[in-house]
Protein backbone atom coordinates (compact mmCIF):
# COMPACT_ATOMS: atom_id res chain seq x y z
CA UNK A 1 0.00 0.00 0.00
CA UNK A 2 1.62 3.11 -1.21
CA UNK A 3 0.02 6.93 -0.39
CA UNK A 4 1.59 9.71 -1.45
CA UNK A 5 3.53 12.38 1.07
CA UNK A 6 2.21 15.24 -0.05
CA UNK A 7 -1.41 14.08 -0.59
CA UNK A 8 -3.63 14.85 2.73
CA UNK A 9 -5.14 11.42 4.41
CA UNK A 10 -8.75 11.39 3.10
CA UNK A 11 -11.43 13.65 5.13
CA UNK A 12 -8.54 16.35 5.47
CA UNK A 13 -8.79 19.56 3.34
CA UNK A 14 -6.05 20.03 1.15
CA UNK A 15 -4.00 23.34 1.68
CA UNK A 16 -4.64 25.90 -0.67
CA UNK A 17 -3.77 29.39 -1.34
CA UNK A 18 -5.85 31.09 1.11
CA UNK A 19 -5.66 34.56 2.85
CA UNK A 20 -7.14 38.86 3.20
CA UNK A 21 -6.42 40.92 0.05
CA UNK A 22 -7.67 44.62 1.04
CA UNK A 23 -9.07 46.79 -1.63
CA UNK A 24 -7.34 49.90 -0.39
CA UNK A 25 -7.75 53.81 -2.71
CA UNK A 26 -9.37 56.69 -2.79
CA UNK A 27 -13.22 57.05 -3.32
CA UNK A 28 -14.83 56.39 -5.88
CA UNK A 29 -12.32 54.35 -7.93
CA UNK A 30 -14.43 51.14 -8.78
CA UNK A 31 -13.04 49.28 -5.72
CA UNK A 32 -16.87 47.99 -5.07
CA UNK A 33 -17.69 47.10 -8.42
CA UNK A 34 -14.22 45.38 -8.58
CA UNK A 35 -15.52 43.06 -5.54
CA UNK A 36 -18.77 42.29 -7.18
CA UNK A 37 -17.84 41.77 -10.10
CA UNK A 38 -14.89 39.39 -8.94
CA UNK A 39 -17.92 37.39 -6.92
CA UNK A 40 -20.13 37.38 -9.18
CA UNK A 41 -22.68 39.28 -6.84
CA UNK A 42 -23.42 42.22 -4.95
CA UNK A 43 -21.73 42.33 -1.57
CA UNK A 44 -21.08 45.77 -1.69
CA UNK A 45 -22.85 48.67 -2.28
CA UNK A 46 -22.23 50.93 -5.91
CA UNK A 47 -23.29 54.42 -6.74
CA UNK A 48 -21.29 57.43 -8.53
CA UNK A 49 -21.24 59.56 -5.21
CA UNK A 50 -17.57 59.09 -3.25
CA UNK A 51 -18.40 57.35 0.38
CA UNK A 52 -21.01 54.80 -0.73
CA UNK A 53 -19.04 52.32 1.42
CA UNK A 54 -19.02 53.03 5.07
CA UNK A 55 -17.66 50.28 6.94
CA UNK A 56 -15.51 47.10 5.91
CA UNK A 57 -16.90 44.52 3.71
CA UNK A 58 -15.64 40.93 3.22
CA UNK A 59 -16.48 38.40 0.07
CA UNK A 60 -14.99 35.41 -0.52
CA UNK A 61 -14.10 34.36 -3.51
CA UNK A 62 -13.54 30.30 -4.19
CA UNK A 63 -12.06 28.97 -7.11
CA UNK A 64 -9.48 25.62 -7.53
CA UNK A 65 -6.71 25.93 -5.29
CA UNK A 66 -7.82 28.91 -3.42
CA UNK A 67 -9.97 31.28 -1.09
CA UNK A 68 -9.25 34.89 -1.62
CA UNK A 69 -11.13 36.90 1.21
CA UNK A 70 -11.34 40.59 -0.36
CA UNK A 71 -11.88 43.22 2.11
CA UNK A 72 -13.76 45.94 0.64
CA UNK A 73 -12.81 49.13 2.71
CA UNK A 74 -14.12 52.47 2.55
CA UNK A 75 -12.24 55.31 0.25
CA UNK A 76 -9.04 57.41 2.55
CA UNK A 77 -10.39 60.50 2.02
CA UNK A 78 -8.70 64.13 3.46
CA UNK A 79 -11.57 65.69 4.71
CA UNK A 80 -12.52 64.28 8.39
CA UNK A 81 -14.57 66.78 9.32
CA UNK A 82 -17.32 64.36 10.75
CA UNK A 83 -17.40 61.44 13.02
CA UNK A 84 -18.62 59.69 10.35
CA UNK A 85 -15.34 60.18 8.30
CA UNK A 86 -13.04 59.95 11.27
CA UNK A 87 -14.73 56.75 11.24
CA UNK A 88 -14.23 55.43 7.12
CA UNK A 89 -10.89 56.83 7.30
CA UNK A 90 -10.07 54.96 10.73
CA UNK A 91 -11.74 51.66 9.48
CA UNK A 92 -9.55 51.67 6.20
CA UNK A 93 -6.69 52.42 7.80
CA UNK A 94 -6.17 49.80 10.22
CA UNK A 95 -7.27 47.29 7.38
CA UNK A 96 -4.50 47.94 5.79
CA UNK A 97 -2.15 45.88 7.79
CA UNK A 98 -4.31 43.47 8.85
CA UNK A 99 -4.56 41.77 5.85
CA UNK A 100 -2.15 39.26 3.36
CA UNK A 101 -1.71 41.50 0.39
CA UNK A 102 -3.13 45.36 -0.18
CA UNK A 103 -4.75 45.73 -3.37
CA UNK A 104 -4.19 49.17 -4.54
CA UNK A 105 -7.01 50.81 -7.02
CA UNK A 106 -6.56 53.89 -8.99
CA UNK A 107 -8.44 55.26 -12.11
CA UNK A 108 -7.02 55.05 -15.37
CA UNK A 109 -5.25 58.44 -16.51
CA UNK A 110 -5.70 60.46 -12.76
CA UNK A 111 -3.54 60.72 -9.83
CA UNK A 112 -4.62 63.22 -6.90
CA UNK A 113 -3.35 63.91 -3.35
CA UNK A 114 -5.69 61.59 -1.95
CA UNK A 115 -4.12 58.80 -4.21
CA UNK A 116 -0.81 60.01 -2.95
CA UNK A 117 -2.22 59.47 0.75
CA UNK A 118 -3.37 56.31 0.67
CA UNK A 119 -0.30 54.74 -1.07
CA UNK A 120 1.44 56.17 2.17
CA UNK A 121 -0.66 54.52 4.09
CA UNK A 122 0.07 51.03 2.23
CA UNK A 123 3.53 52.16 2.36
CA UNK A 124 3.40 52.27 6.09
CA UNK A 125 1.70 48.46 6.61
CA UNK A 126 4.50 47.21 4.74
CA UNK A 127 2.84 44.03 2.67
CA UNK A 128 2.91 43.34 -0.83
CA UNK A 129 0.99 45.82 -2.75
CA UNK A 130 -0.57 45.00 -6.23
CA UNK A 131 -1.17 48.05 -8.15
CA UNK A 132 -4.40 47.75 -10.22
CA UNK A 133 -5.40 50.23 -12.86
CA UNK A 134 -9.05 50.16 -13.20
CA UNK A 135 -11.41 52.09 -15.51
CA UNK A 136 -9.15 51.13 -18.51
CA UNK A 137 -12.28 51.41 -20.12
CA UNK A 138 -12.81 54.87 -20.39
CA UNK A 139 -9.48 56.10 -20.65
CA UNK A 140 -9.37 59.17 -22.95
CA UNK A 141 -7.14 59.75 -25.30
CA UNK A 142 -5.74 56.05 -25.22
CA UNK A 143 -2.54 56.98 -26.65
CA UNK A 144 -1.83 58.37 -22.97
CA UNK A 145 -2.69 54.95 -21.08
CA UNK A 146 0.72 53.55 -22.15
CA UNK A 147 2.51 56.51 -20.77
CA UNK A 148 0.62 56.54 -17.03
CA UNK A 149 0.78 52.72 -16.23
CA UNK A 150 4.88 53.64 -16.92
CA UNK A 151 4.48 56.84 -15.08
CA UNK A 152 2.27 55.76 -11.61
CA UNK A 153 4.34 52.01 -11.80
CA UNK A 154 7.36 54.11 -10.47
CA UNK A 155 5.48 55.20 -7.72
CA UNK A 156 6.29 52.45 -5.30
CA UNK A 157 7.64 49.07 -5.36
CA UNK A 158 4.74 47.45 -6.59
CA UNK A 159 4.54 43.25 -6.93
CA UNK A 160 2.15 43.60 -9.65
CA UNK A 161 0.62 46.31 -11.93
CA UNK A 162 -2.68 45.00 -13.37
CA UNK A 163 -4.47 47.22 -15.69
CA UNK A 164 -8.24 46.54 -15.32
CA UNK A 165 -11.86 47.60 -16.04
CA UNK A 166 -14.42 46.56 -13.14
CA UNK A 167 -17.27 46.63 -15.39
CA UNK A 168 -15.86 44.14 -18.18
CA UNK A 169 -15.41 41.02 -16.43
CA UNK A 170 -13.21 39.36 -18.87
CA UNK A 171 -10.66 41.77 -18.12
CA UNK A 172 -10.57 40.28 -14.56
CA UNK A 173 -10.07 36.66 -15.62
CA UNK A 174 -6.63 36.11 -14.40
CA UNK A 175 -6.60 38.33 -11.76
CA UNK A 176 -7.43 36.17 -8.87
CA UNK A 177 -4.43 34.04 -9.69
CA UNK A 178 -1.92 37.01 -9.55
CA UNK A 179 -3.45 37.64 -5.79
CA UNK A 180 -3.42 33.69 -4.86
CA UNK A 181 0.34 34.52 -5.29
CA UNK A 182 1.07 36.21 -2.46
CA UNK A 183 -1.09 34.36 -0.38
CA UNK A 184 -0.42 31.98 2.45
CA UNK A 185 -0.67 28.12 2.19
CA UNK A 186 -3.39 27.37 4.35
CA UNK A 187 -6.93 24.95 5.10
CA UNK A 188 -9.82 26.74 3.85
CA UNK A 189 -10.86 29.35 6.17
CA UNK A 190 -14.50 29.58 5.66
CA UNK A 191 -16.95 27.01 3.72
CA UNK A 192 -16.91 27.15 0.16
CA UNK A 193 -20.42 28.10 -0.32
CA UNK A 194 -19.72 31.46 2.22
CA UNK A 195 -19.77 34.31 0.26
CA UNK A 196 -20.07 36.90 3.13
CA UNK A 197 -19.94 37.99 6.69
CA UNK A 198 -22.58 40.39 6.01
CA UNK A 199 -25.45 39.72 8.33
CA UNK A 200 -28.61 39.97 6.47
CA UNK A 201 -29.90 42.61 8.30
CA UNK A 202 -26.94 44.54 7.22
CA UNK A 203 -27.19 43.46 3.41
CA UNK A 204 -31.40 44.74 3.21
CA UNK A 205 -30.03 48.44 5.15
CA UNK A 206 -27.11 48.79 2.45
CA UNK A 207 -29.32 47.68 -0.57
CA UNK A 208 -31.62 50.59 0.38
CA UNK A 209 -28.83 52.71 1.32
CA UNK A 210 -28.04 52.23 -2.17
CA UNK A 211 -30.94 53.04 -3.53
CA UNK A 212 -30.98 56.60 -1.66
CA UNK A 213 -27.58 57.29 -2.87
CA UNK A 214 -28.15 56.79 -6.22
CA UNK A 215 -31.44 58.92 -6.87
CA UNK A 216 -30.67 62.12 -4.30
CA UNK A 217 -28.23 64.53 -4.78
CA UNK A 218 -25.57 66.77 -3.90
CA UNK A 219 -24.95 66.27 0.34
CA UNK A 220 -28.17 64.40 1.52
CA UNK A 221 -26.87 60.92 0.97
CA UNK A 222 -24.22 61.68 3.31
CA UNK A 223 -26.49 62.10 6.51
CA UNK A 224 -28.78 59.14 5.85
CA UNK A 225 -28.37 56.26 7.37
CA UNK A 226 -30.60 52.93 7.07
CA UNK A 227 -32.00 50.64 10.61
CA UNK A 228 -33.88 47.40 9.90
CA UNK A 229 -36.14 47.54 12.75
CA UNK A 230 -37.55 44.40 12.36
CA UNK A 231 -37.25 41.41 9.44
CA UNK A 232 -39.05 37.97 9.24
CA UNK A 233 -41.34 35.72 7.89
CA UNK A 234 -44.67 37.36 7.22
CA UNK A 235 -47.53 36.06 9.39
CA UNK A 236 -49.99 36.71 6.64
CA UNK A 237 -48.33 35.44 3.64
CA UNK A 238 -46.34 32.11 4.11
CA UNK A 239 -43.05 32.27 2.07
CA UNK A 240 -42.93 36.05 2.11
CA UNK A 241 -40.12 38.40 4.42
CA UNK A 242 -40.99 41.37 6.18
CA UNK A 243 -38.40 43.75 6.05
CA UNK A 244 -39.20 47.04 8.22
CA UNK A 245 -36.77 50.02 8.10
CA UNK A 246 -36.24 53.50 8.86
CA UNK A 247 -34.26 55.93 7.17
CA UNK A 248 -32.75 58.24 9.49
CA UNK A 249 -31.64 61.94 7.96
CA UNK A 250 -30.64 64.38 9.95
CA UNK A 251 -33.24 67.25 9.20
CA UNK A 252 -36.72 68.09 9.11
CA UNK A 253 -36.42 69.60 5.57
CA UNK A 254 -34.21 66.61 4.39
CA UNK A 255 -37.41 64.45 5.84
CA UNK A 256 -39.39 66.17 2.74
CA UNK A 257 -36.94 65.72 0.19
CA UNK A 258 -36.72 61.77 0.57
CA UNK A 259 -40.73 61.35 0.87
CA UNK A 260 -41.04 63.74 -2.42
CA UNK A 261 -43.79 65.37 -3.41
CA UNK A 262 -46.83 63.30 -2.49
CA UNK A 263 -44.30 60.26 -1.39
CA UNK A 264 -43.37 59.94 -4.86
CA UNK A 265 -39.57 59.44 -4.63
CA UNK A 266 -39.92 57.25 -1.21
CA UNK A 267 -42.57 55.01 -2.84
CA UNK A 268 -39.79 54.79 -6.11
CA UNK A 269 -37.10 53.92 -3.54
CA UNK A 270 -39.08 51.05 -1.95
CA UNK A 271 -39.71 49.86 -5.10
CA UNK A 272 -36.58 49.76 -6.42
CA UNK A 273 -35.24 48.09 -3.28
CA UNK A 274 -37.45 46.09 -2.84
CA UNK A 275 -36.73 44.25 -6.24
CA UNK A 276 -33.46 44.23 -5.05
CA UNK A 277 -34.15 42.12 -2.33
CA UNK A 278 -36.33 39.65 -3.32
CA UNK A 279 -33.35 38.75 -5.86
CA UNK A 280 -30.77 39.16 -2.83
CA UNK A 281 -32.85 36.63 -0.36
CA UNK A 282 -34.85 34.58 -3.41
CA UNK A 283 -38.02 35.27 -2.04
CA UNK A 284 -40.65 38.11 -1.72
CA UNK A 285 -39.92 40.77 0.17
CA UNK A 286 -42.65 43.20 1.80
CA UNK A 287 -41.14 46.10 2.74
CA UNK A 288 -42.35 48.86 4.98
CA UNK A 289 -40.25 52.32 4.86
CA UNK A 290 -40.29 55.15 7.55
CA UNK A 291 -38.10 58.45 7.05
CA UNK A 292 -37.31 59.85 10.96
CA UNK A 293 -35.35 62.52 11.94
CA UNK A 294 -32.28 62.52 13.90
CA UNK A 295 -30.30 65.73 13.82
CA UNK A 296 -26.84 65.45 13.39
CA UNK A 297 -26.54 61.80 13.85
CA UNK A 298 -23.34 61.71 11.53
CA UNK A 299 -21.14 63.58 14.20
CA UNK A 300 -22.45 61.80 17.36
CA UNK A 301 -20.67 58.61 18.14
CA UNK A 302 -23.59 57.49 20.49
CA UNK A 303 -25.80 57.53 17.19
CA UNK A 304 -23.29 55.87 15.23
CA UNK A 305 -22.94 53.39 17.40
CA UNK A 306 -26.89 52.63 17.35
CA UNK A 307 -26.66 52.76 13.66
CA UNK A 308 -24.04 49.71 13.28
CA UNK A 309 -20.93 51.64 13.40
CA UNK A 310 -18.84 50.43 15.89
CA UNK A 311 -16.27 53.66 16.82
P1 LIG B 1 -15.53 52.84 -4.68
O1 LIG B 1 -15.90 54.11 -3.97
O2 LIG B 1 -14.06 52.80 -4.94
O3 LIG B 1 -16.04 51.61 -4.02
O4 LIG B 1 -16.22 52.96 -6.13
P2 LIG B 1 -17.56 52.26 -6.67
O5 LIG B 1 -17.33 50.80 -6.88
O6 LIG B 1 -18.71 52.67 -5.80
O7 LIG B 1 -17.66 52.91 -8.13
C1 LIG B 1 -17.71 54.31 -8.32
C2 LIG B 1 -18.27 54.58 -9.71
O8 LIG B 1 -17.32 54.18 -10.71
C3 LIG B 1 -19.56 53.83 -10.02
O9 LIG B 1 -20.41 54.69 -10.72
C4 LIG B 1 -19.09 52.67 -10.89
O10 LIG B 1 -20.09 52.22 -11.77
C5 LIG B 1 -17.93 53.31 -11.66
N1 LIG B 1 -16.92 52.32 -12.10
C6 LIG B 1 -16.29 51.40 -11.34
N2 LIG B 1 -15.42 50.67 -12.07
C7 LIG B 1 -15.52 51.11 -13.36
C8 LIG B 1 -14.87 50.73 -14.59
O11 LIG B 1 -14.02 49.84 -14.69
N3 LIG B 1 -15.23 51.45 -15.70
C9 LIG B 1 -16.14 52.46 -15.65
N4 LIG B 1 -16.42 53.10 -16.78
N5 LIG B 1 -16.76 52.82 -14.52
C10 LIG B 1 -16.47 52.16 -13.37
MG1 LIG C 1 -16.99 51.37 -2.24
Amino acid sequence: MTTESNHPPAGEEPLLRCGFAALAGRPNVGKSTLLNALLGQKVSIVSPKPQTTRTRINGVLNQPGMQIVFVDLPGIHAKQTRAMNRYMNRTAISSLSDVDVNLFVVEALRWTDEDQRVLDELQQAGLPILLLINKVDRAQPRERLLPYIQEVTQKAQFVEVVPISATRPTSLEKLPEIIAKYLPESPRMYPEEHVTDSPDRFMAAELIREKLMLRLQEELPYGLVVEIEGMGPSEDEPGKLVVQAVIWVERAGQKAIVIGKGGALLKEIGRQSRLDLNRHFGQKVHLELWVKVKEGWSDDENAMRKFGYET
